[in-house]
């Protein structure tokens, strides 16, 4: 008899974006005629970067021409594209990161997942709440969480982010294995300081755990003295791998390309006790497993770190960031506590009531969708996630009709 892995019976939150989806249907089919302007995805709007179309085309061609054709690449990704992640994304901030410690791949969220599989099964897992969903999915689907009850898995250790601590999570007052940390943060827009990323450093280190850093949305930051890599920390390298994409940085959501970065200084363990490179078991998993990233897709990517690239990706986030900063500044001047929209795309709202019923308002009142916050855990209820990443028109509307609603608050 062929079985079920019976970790997916334990999953919850496919949950929020088809209840998402149910609620926008419900509405339309009482309001067929009425716009709505979706301000709750995690997806962006702008085209791909100019730079970008263009090499992507010219790799096309070369595909094309028996001269110049390609066929199966390097799993761990070109060494063209390789070279100027190192340079330019760390090298040239400090962060001593060499070009064959990066693994490229067609997504931060497939890496996320797939890293997994390198770990035992009973290793004691930190999370943050709110959360990415993927982080923790994911683990529920390897089976290391436990069964759910009361908004939680019984084997995860929460990491809370609240406004009691800026959204940052102090650090876990139990040993941990495995630590996912995200920032700027999604869902909460909220960055960690050098100091503090510190501290977590350290913590990793005197319990020889393993950070998982997800930087998808460094391209937003904007304060000089915040990290973009948690190896911009002295010690990082022995205890931190770190997700990175194109998604979010260059419009790549559709196009696929990200990469994950691990230091040859990084070791895991044996139950025994004895260290094992973890850059070793992971080339081992990806020339198994991974084909590679299409040669066009890794040449678009490359395309980015020309000079006119980097001006490209700039302008693309500043665009968003304008739309962060209307929508933040909407909130506040309505009254509500906000954290985000500055060095993130996403802006998270204390509403002080229930999710669910604010979203509600807001589709039935202003016709705006949002994401209720307690769709990405405990600590989410009460908030909401505003996402920038929309026209600036239909920004400006949204707003417009957000401040038009009475009683808001
Ligand atoms: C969007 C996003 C990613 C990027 O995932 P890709 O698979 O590279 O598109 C990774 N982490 C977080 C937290 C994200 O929001």
């Amino acid at each position: 008899m062929i079985r079920v892995n019976e970790n997916y019976q334990k999953l919850q939150s496919s949950y929020l974006f088809s209840e998402i989806s149910k609620r926008i249907a419900d509405f339309q089919k009482e309001n067929p005629d009425t716009p709505i302007i979706k301000m709750g995805i995690g997806d962006v709007t702008l085209p791909l970067p100019k730079v970008c179309l263009e090499a992507f085309h010219k790799a096309v061609d070369e595909l094309g021409n028996a001269a110049t054709f390609r066929g199966y690449g390097p799993e761990q990704g070109y060494g063209f594209l390789r070279e100027k992640i190192a340079e330019v994304d760390f090298q040239k901030r400090g962060a001593d990161i060499a070009a064959d410690e990066i693994f490229v791949s067609d997504g931060a969220k497939c890496d996320s997942g797939n890293i997994q599989e390198l770990f035992a099964d009973d290793i004691v897992i930190a999370v943050p709440d709110p959360v990415y969903p993927v982080y923790v999915d994911s683990n529920v689907m390897a089976g290391r969480t436990g069964s759910f009850t009361d908004g939680r898995y019984a084997n995860l250790v929460y990491l809370e982010s609240t406004p009691g601590n800026n959204f940052v999570p102090d650090l876990p007052n139990q040993k941990v294995d495995l630590i996912y940390l995200c920032f700027p943060n999604n869902p909460t827009g909220a960055t960690i300081s050098k100091d503090v990323l510190k501290k977590w450093v350290e913590y990793a280190k005197e319990n020889n755990a393993l950070i998982i850093y997800d930087a998808a949305y460094v391209q937003f930051i904007r304060d000089p003295s915040l990290p973009h890599s948690i190896f911009e920390i002295k010690g990082a390298r022995e205890v931190a791998i770190e997700l990175r994409s194109y998604s979010k940085t260059a419009g790549f959501t559709g196009t696929r390309c990200a990469y994950t970065v691990i230091p040859k200084d990084c070791f895991i363990y044996t139950s025994t006790g004895e260290k094992i490179q973890l850059h070793g078991l992971w080339n081992r998993r990806q020339t198994t497993k991974f084909n590679g990233v299409s040669y066009p897709v890794q040449r678009a990517a490359e395309a980015v770190y020309s000079a006119a690239g980097q001006k490209e990706i700039k302008e693309l986030a500043d665009y968003y960031l304008e739309n962060a900063k209307l929508i933040r500044e909407t909130f506040t001047s309505l009254g509500f506590a906000c954290t985000g929209g500055e060095n993130s795309p996403y802006i998270w709202v204390q509403t002080n009531t229930d999710s669910w019923e604010f979203f509600n308002t807001l589709l039935y009142k202003a016709q705006v969708v949002t994401t209720p916050g307690s769709g990405f855990g405990k600590c989410g209820e009460g908030f909401l996630r505003v996402s920038a990443f929309n026209s600036r028109e239909n920004v400006k509307k949204a707003l417009a009709s957000i401040t038009a609603v009475p009683g808001k608050k």
